[in-house]
């Protein structure tokens, strides 16, 4: 039988950006009560973007933290248990174990993110870098600034392709490679994946497509083709796996990427997820969906901590968003769509821009562009809006059948 734990804290597992701002949202629904935040990390919420972009070349680290510590504990009034793992979840005895200790909660917030997935090789693991924590990107900084002349990237995704561009931005030479003949193309369609490994060529990117990394030595890596490449650093950002292993058991469903919830991000009665580990039911596409990215971490955060806390639960929907920044240009992507469905309609790169949209039906499904700032704004608008293709296309300047890559 479910517990009642009315005077017992709201807990959030996690103290990342989902978990800040389901504080945040909980503080905002009118909660006064007991908040405590349990992060594995040492740090407080920080934000991860800058990891992969400016923090690890600039001359000075950006601060990367989202709240300044004192603001959490006397503004938002939060208790903050950092360097602590949950490791269990009693769903009907309303309790969460950390350490040896059971601590009760009246409603738990589960924001707990991803983790990198790890690569090895025939040496120790100093020589390489992953980049997820801040950690990660003080440990690669330092390496590059002690003198780096040649880094090796495996995984051309948007992680690997930002360590790109940044590592370049100090004239440090460049290798990526991706064990894929088209990176990103799943995700955005052929025609943009050849895009963007010819922005990292024209940027003196050495780019290898549809190898991988065989042997790692002091200076350079032999590739599974057998080429060799000069390599003093070996960064890598291949993906990541949910951090919800520590829920086995708990009667919480997990389908391999996280937790899938219900429209008010309940995963169990008093249980809620936020941020990467989260996936909802989208009305508006009419799929279970997940965002792994920053800004749908920031609003479901904020609703799961209404949520949380208030009577009047609120569902959850959104357009997924995500940019990244490479070579001083933007990529932005916006709505839901496999890469098959995308078509260039503007492409002016390298100097310029780059527009691809999908339709579903009648109406425009997603749409990605390099230095599209404002029709990505239109686009989300439409997208949101549900409005007919004719008319989001007029809005957009853009011919009603652009099934042809129209090059300016
Ligand atoms: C290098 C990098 C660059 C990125 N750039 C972009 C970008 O340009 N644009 C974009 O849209 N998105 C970007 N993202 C994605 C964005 O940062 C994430 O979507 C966002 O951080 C997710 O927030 P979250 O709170 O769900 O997870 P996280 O930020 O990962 O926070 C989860 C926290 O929970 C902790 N935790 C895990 N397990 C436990 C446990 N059992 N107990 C306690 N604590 C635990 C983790 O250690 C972590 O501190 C980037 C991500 C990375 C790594």
């Amino acid at each position: 039988m479910m517990r009642q734990n009315a005077d017992a804290p709201v807990i959030i597992i996690g103290a990342g950006l989902a978990g800040l701002r389901a504080a945040e949202g909980a503080r905002r629904a009118g909660y006064t009560g007991a908040l405590v935040m349990i992060g594995d990390e040492e740090h407080p919420p920080y934000d991860r973007p800058p990891l992969s972009k400016d923090f690890i070349t600039a001359p000075a680290p950006p601060d990367v933290l989202l709240r300044d510590p004192d603001e959490l504990r006397n503004e938002l009034n939060i208790e903050l248990r950092l360097g602590q793992a949950a490791e269990q979840l009693d769903v009907p005895g309303k309790r969460v174990r950390v350490g040896q200790a059971w601590l009760d909660y009246s409603s738990i917030i589960l924001a707990t993110g991803y983790r990198s997935r790890t690569f090895s090789t025939n040496r120790e693991e100093q020589n390489l870098y992953p980049v997820r924590t801040v950690t990660d990107g003080m440990r690669l900084r330092e390496r590059l600034a002690s003198g780096a002349r040649h880094v090796a990237i495996l995984g051309a995704g948007f992680i690997g392709s930002e360590l790109a561009s940044s590592t370049r931005s100090r004239g440090i030479s460049v290798t990526l490679i991706s064990t894929v003949r088209k990176p990103l193309s799943g995700a955005l369609g052929d025609q943009v994946a050849d895009a963007l490994v010819q922005l990292h060529r024209s940027n003196g990117v050495d780019v290898r497509l549809g190898c991988s990394i065989a042997e790692v030595s002091e200076s350079s890596i032999l590739l599974s083709d057998g080429s060799m490449v000069p390599a003093d650093v070996v960064a890598y950002g291949i993906g990541g796996e949910p951090a919800t292993e520590w829920l086995a058991g708990s009667g919480i469903e997990l389908d391999g990427f996280g937790v899938v919830c219900d429209e008010f991000l309940r995963a169990a009665p008093g249980v809620y997820a936020a941020g990467d580990i989260a996936s909802w039911p989208s009305k508006l596409f009419d799929q279970q969906l997940r965002s792994p990215h920053w800004t749908a971490a920031s609003e479901q955060g904020v609703n799961a901590g209404h949520n949380a806390v208030s009577d009047a639960k609120e569902p959850f929907d959104t357009v997924p968003y995500y940019w990244s920044d490479l070579y001083g240009k933007r990529l932005q992507f916006v709505g839901v769509a496999t890469g098959d469905k995308m078509m260039v309609v503007r492409d002016e790169l390298p100097d310029g821009g780059f527009l691809a949209l999908a339709r579903s039906g009648d109406r425009i499904s997603a749409a990605c562009g390099i230095n599209m700032r404002r029709q990505i704004g239109v686009a989300r608008r439409h997208i949101r809006q549900q409005s007919s293709w004719s008319v989001a296309m007029e809005d957009l300047g853009v011919d009603q059948n652009p099934a042809v890559l129209s090059r300016v």
